[in-house]
């Protein structure tokens, strides 16, 4: 009912003036936009910036190509029109928005570091409040202190009504499955808050990487990292301690996806030292970690995802400004995916995970 209302309008709009052809195109465009409206996306992976994290940003310039780079100083700092004409135009109804990387991970100075992430915290809130509609926010936490970034989170959740808290990569050398992140790991799990796991560079820079610049940074690099980050979790028994902790992954699931059937048989005979987990390996990737499509516009990767991960666990993000959001709404409007994954990816799992109904 609704549709043919959209589409008479349309109509009528142009009646007397233009020719049918005008007309047909007018009623698939009208029809095209309200099928993108009503799935109502949510997106979680869309970065922003504040000119003190712009030095912090420039950690990413040898991964980068230099126009990418201008980002910093330009659309990343956008919070305004510009940014709602994009989701509006491809049907985007809320955004989680999160410091584009590597952000006060990279911070040699953990005073310095919380004193900075708190203020982005800050600064985030005040402009969801603008627009409580149509932003969330993920908190930036200085993970130089674990107990002072349980806390900072408990904050971002409790009083300024964030869904949970993006990580990018290691601390100084420190990744999150280190015993003295127990005491975060128990608040993300009874916060029920999400910790988005997002690509970053370690701390050397490996042999085989060398001679190719190419392949250090999103084409090959990150990837790598931010999987194997979510692997020591899981290895650590980090979800075994913790099963209601849920960490995301983007770019469908950083190739952990793939994999998940040669991380159980492969268990079962590496070389696992003093480490136990009851349960195999893709079982806790499967309950405790969900992903997103970010940057990642194939269906073949995405029913591979639906598959493996469940279709409970797979969200649509964009990675503005670093993706086409044009091409990314396109994908899922179109993807070869059952109506109900559709919705799910779009929508649905994000609203459940990120408790936003
Ligand atoms: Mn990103």
């Amino acid at each position: 009912m609704k549709r043919r209302d959209l589409l008479k309008g349309a109509a009528v709009a142009v009646a007397g003036t233009a020719s049918s052809k005008f007309i047909h195109a007018d009623e698939e465009k009208a029809s095209e936009s309200g099928q993108r409206r009503a799935l109502g996306k949510i997106a979680l992976e869309e970065h922003f910036l504040i000119p003190e994290f712009v030095d912090y940003f420039s950690e990413t310039y040898p991964n980068i190509n230099p126009e990418i780079r201008k980002f910093g100083t330009s659309v990343l700092q956008d919070l305004g029109n510009k940014r709602l004409e994009i989701m509006d135009q491809n049907g985007i109804e809320f955004v989680v928005l999160s410091i584009s990387g590597p952000g006060v991970q990279v911070e040699k100075d953990a005073a310095v570091a919380k004193r900075r992430a708190k203020a982005a915290n800050d600064f985030l809130a005040a402009e969801i409040q603008k627009r409580p509609k149509r932003y969330g926010g993920f908190a930036h936490l200085a993970m130089q202190d674990p107990a002072e970034a349980a806390a900072e989170l408990e904050r971002c959740v409790g009083e300024l009504g964030f869904q949970g808290a993006m990580i990018n990569g290691q601390t100084n050398g420190e990744y999150l499955d280190l015993d003295k992140y127990s005491i975060f790991w128990e608040r993300v799990a009874a916060l029920g808050a999400p910790i988005y796991l997002h690509p970053a560079n370690p701390v050397d820079r490996p042999a085989v990487y060398e001679g190719h610049s190419e392949l250090w940074g999103p084409v090959c690099s990150w990837a790598f990292e931010t999987a194997t980050h979510a692997l020591r979790l899981v290895f650590a028994g980090v979800f075994e301690r913790y099963p209601k902790a849920t960490l995301i992954l983007g770019h469908m699931g950083e190739t952990l996806p793939l994999n998940l059937w040669r991380f159980d048989s492969r268990w079962l005979v590496c070389n696992r030292g003093s480490r136990t987990l009851a349960q195999p390996p893709s079982f806790y990737i499967k309950r405790n970690i969900a992903i997103t499509t970010s940057g990642v516009c194939s269906d073949i990767s995405l029913r591979c995802a639906l598959d493996a991960m469940g279709n409970n666990n797979v969200m649509f993000s964009v990675d503005y400004p670093f993706e086409k959001t044009d091409l990314a709404a396109q994908f899922i409007e179109t993807a070869r995916v059952s109506e109900t994954e559709r919705s799910q990816v779009a929508s649905g799992n994000a609203k459940r995970i990120l408790r936003l109904t």
